[in-house]
Order: structure tokens, then C-alpha cells, then sequence
């Protein structure tokens, strides 16, 4: 079984985040979605079926920010919904900018149940500056994670390790985690491409959090990282989300705009279909 079916919506993105992968792997793919939506929807619908057998989750993501393009996502959702109701397991990838209660409102009804929240700090005034959110966007971490706790959501943070972590050990990290930010999940995500702004201890603090006999593994995931629970909190360390290494299995089916399927971000050579 693949991990996941990645659902990739066309949007641009109100943040400026300087490791942004997307903006490095810059690869653009035309989409029918409105000059041909008859067409685009059956060929949506066509890779999704061919997907229901082979990924355990979907998840929805963007190369910028995912909840612009609201009505893409409600459409791919529709036709998701329609064609393979079995695929139950829906995330969305966001960096929460933008994000209203109405939008939240939209993702529920379209069947999504797992918001993962990207954010590059644990304090709410360094996530807006690291990110350079426009002051416009009004944008306030913390409520918005309430409000996506309140609304039912499963709330994943998302954790760019920058080098503001370069400043703190495992057992603050994990008390704010704990006391302040609450999420059912976290995962620690390695920068790639990034080095001056990447921790330079992301070793040292997956070292230390090993050492703590409290956190137990729980599953070994699709992705090839572990599951540990610590104090409640499901924590993965994932070292490896661009999948650099070589594998002999696709770890993703990737659905782009284009309404194709690929097995590597990086690369046009791995379509499917
Ligand atoms: S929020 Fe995501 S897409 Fe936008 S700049 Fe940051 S990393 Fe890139």
C-alpha cells in the first residue's frame, strides 16, 4: 500500500517563507479546471478511482496555499466523495493564513477530518515573522487553533524545523507543545535546501526525545518513520519528506492540477498516467 494520494490544488501563496520548497521545485502544470470542466472533472475522477486501491489517506496540498482556491478543493472533494467514498482519510496541508470559520466550515462539509498546521516556530510572533505573513492577513496562530479544535478537527502541527529551534531543548519544545499548543499530532519535519535557515540540532533533539523513556513507539508509518506517543501527543520525526532517498515502492501518488498522477514532486519523468 502507498502512503498517500498527495491532492495537489493550484493556488499562489500570501506567505514568504524562505524555504519554501515549492518555490524551488517551481514545476507548473495547466489545468482545465475552468475552461473545461466537464473534461477535467472525468479525468479527476479516473485517477482518483485508480488511487482508491492503492493509498491509505489523501491529502490535500497545495504549491502555495491550499484554502485560496476553495472551490477547487470543494470539487476535488466532490468527486472524491462520489467515485471512491471508501477514501475516508482526508487531511489538508495548510499554513493556516487565510483560514476562516467559514472556510473551516467548507473543509468539514467536504469530508476533510485532519488539519495539519505548517508552522516554523513555537511562538506565535516568530511563526508570523519566519513565515513573513502580511500584517493584513490578521493572522493569530493560537486562535485559529482552537477554532480548529472546537470545529472537531484532528489538529497536526506541521513543524518546519528552522534554526529557531536551534535555541531551545526537547523539553521546552515539547512543554509548549503539551501545555500550549495541544495538537493530537506532531511532526517534526527536516529542511531541505534550506541550510541557513534549517536547525543545526534537528539530530541532537530527535537524540534527546529518543532518551525519554516515557515517549513509547507506536506504528512504524507508510512514510517509513515512527509513531511515539508522548504525553498524548502522536510525535513523528520525519527526516525524509521529500523523499530523497531512493525506493523501490512510490511512497506517494501525487494528483496535479494537470489531473495526472506522479510519484516524485520533483520531476515531470514520474508520471503514471
Ligand atoms: S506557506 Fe507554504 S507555499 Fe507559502 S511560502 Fe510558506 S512554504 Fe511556501
Amino acid at each position: 500500500m502507498i502512503g498517500s494520494l498527495q491532492v495537489t490544488i493550484p493556488a499562489g501563496c500570501m506567505n514568504d517563507c524562505p524555504f519554501c520548497v515549492y518555490r524551488q521545485h517551481a514545476t507548473r502544470f495547466r489545468t482545465e479546471w475552468q475552461s473545461n470542466h466537464e473534461r477535467w472533472t472525468q479525468e479527476i475522477a479516473k485517477r482518483v478511482r485508480y488511487a482508491a486501491s492503492r493509498v491509505a489517506a489523501i491529502m490535500i496540498t497545495s504549491h502555495g496555499e491550499p484554502t485560496i482556491n476553495i472551490n477547487y478543493i470543494r470539487d476535488v472533494m466532490g468527486i472524491i466523495n462520489r467515485v471512491a467514498p471508501e477514501m475516508a482519510h482526508v487531511e489538508i496541508q495548510t499554513s493556516g493564513v487565510g483560514l476562516t470559520e467559514e472556510k473551516l466550515d467548507i473543509l468539514y462539509e467536504a469530508g476533510i477530518r485532519v488539519i495539519s498546521l505548517s508552522v516554523p516556530a513555537l511562538h506565535e510572533e516568530d511563526i508570523i515573522r519566519i513565515m513573513r505573513v502580511p500584517a493584513k492577513a490578521n493572522y493569530e496562530p493560537l486562535n485559529l487553533v482552537a477554532m480548529i479544535r472546537e470545529k472537531g478537527f484532528v489538529l497536526r502541527l506541521s513543524i518546519a524545523m528552522t534554526n529557531w529551534f536551534d535555541d531551545y531543548n526537547i523539553d521546552y519544545i515539547m512543554d509548549l507543545l503539551v501545555n500550549v499548543w495541544k495538537p493530537s499530532q506532531a511532526s517534526f519535519k527536516k529542511l531541505y535546501g534550506a541550510d541557513n535557515i534549517a536547525t543545526k540540532v534537528y539530530d541532537e533533539l530527535l537524540t534527546e526525545f529518543k532518551s525519554r523513556t516515557r515517549y513509547r513507539k507506536l506504528e512504524l508509518l507508510a512514510l517509513g518513520a515512527w509513531k511515539y506517543d508522548a504525553d498524548g501527543i502522536g510525535v513523528v520525526w520525519n527526516d525524509d519528506c521529500m523523499v530523497s532517498e531512493e525506493t523501490a515502492d512510490p511512497r506517494y501518488l501525487i494528483l496535479q492540477p494537470d489531473a495526472k498522477l506522479y510519484t516524485r514532486w520533483d520531476t515531470k519523468g514520474s508520471v503514471i498516467f
